[in-house]
């Protein structure tokens, strides 16, 4: 079980996100648990204010460090100790391996900031800042329902099958092989004769082959990071040798 608890100024944007499919059906499981805390009750102020005008001048409003740092606080108080993380694009970029290693957590707490972000006084109740890419987004609510996304399908008992999170894009540095389905023939389209084969061995050569071409072509970094068994190796030579043989016909 993972509880991920929110502070947001915009607790509506949480509803439907959870209210469908998959991560629907973990929270009435009780495999995952979601709470979303609106930021203005924990100011103290008769106006509930939540920011104020950039010390020094310069356009938009800035988010004051009290109500976050209050809630941040209550929360731990109340609620056990997440490792707390502030949501920002100056924070560590967010990918597969980032998944994994926050899927290992029992208890998250995001802070999603709006406006300019928030105060830098913030900071220092912070464990760790995540970026879901190089990209300003309006506020750091829709960067936390990605990362719960994606953190949720390595939630033992959120996904039905285990072994598909294994065999995805990028679990093992690629891309996934092509996927098919019903009907055989769509449009004058067919689908590749060695899945209609029952022949699983073969499958699992295509497939892989399949899933170094379409690595090669679409993001041969990841080819370059990843230490490829043996096998890969010579699958790919195969795999530009064909090119070049196709090049020159
Ligand atoms: N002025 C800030 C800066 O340049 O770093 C950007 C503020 S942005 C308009 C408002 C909030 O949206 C941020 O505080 C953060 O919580 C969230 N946000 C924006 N882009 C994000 C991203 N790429 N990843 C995660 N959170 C993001």
């Amino acid at each position: 079980m993972i509880r991920f608890d929110i502070l947001t100024l915009f607790p509506d944007m949480f509803q439907s996100p959870f209210a469908s499919s998959v991560l629907k059906k973990a929270i009435d499981r009780g495999v995952i648990r979601v709470s979303v805390f609106n930021i203005r009750d924990f100011t103290t102020d008769k106006h509930h204010v939540v920011d104020d005008s950039p010390y020094g001048g310069g356009s938009g409003m800035v988010m004051k460090a009290g109500p976050i740092v209050e809630g941040i606080e209550w929360i731990k108080s109340t609620n056990g100790s997440p490792r707390v993380i502030l949501m920002t694009p100056q924070g560590v970029t967010f990918n597969h391996g980032e998944a994994i290693r926050l899927s290992q957590y029992d208890h998250l707490l995001f802070v999603c900031g709006r406006y300019e972000g928030v105060d830098e006084r913030v900071r220092k109740y912070i464990d760790e800042e995540i970026s879901i890419g190089d990209y300003i987004l309006t506020g750091g609510e829709l960067a936390v329902m990605v990362v719960i996304d994606a953190v949720s399908r390595f939630v033992p008992g959120v996904l039905g099958s285990g072994t598909s999170v294994l065999e995805e894009s990028f679990a093992d540095t690629l891309l996934e092989y092509p996927q098919y389905t019903r009907p055989r023939v769509f449009r004058g389209k067919g689908v590749p004769e060695v899945l209609m084969s029952g022949n699983h061995r073969q499958i699992t050569h295509w497939r892989r082959k399949e899933a170094l071409k379409r690595t090669l072509v679409r993001r041969p970094d990841l080819l370059e990071k990843g230490n490829l068994p043996e096998g890969d190796l010579a699958l790919l030579e195969e795999i530009k040798r064909e090119e070049r043989k196709e090049n020159d016909s």
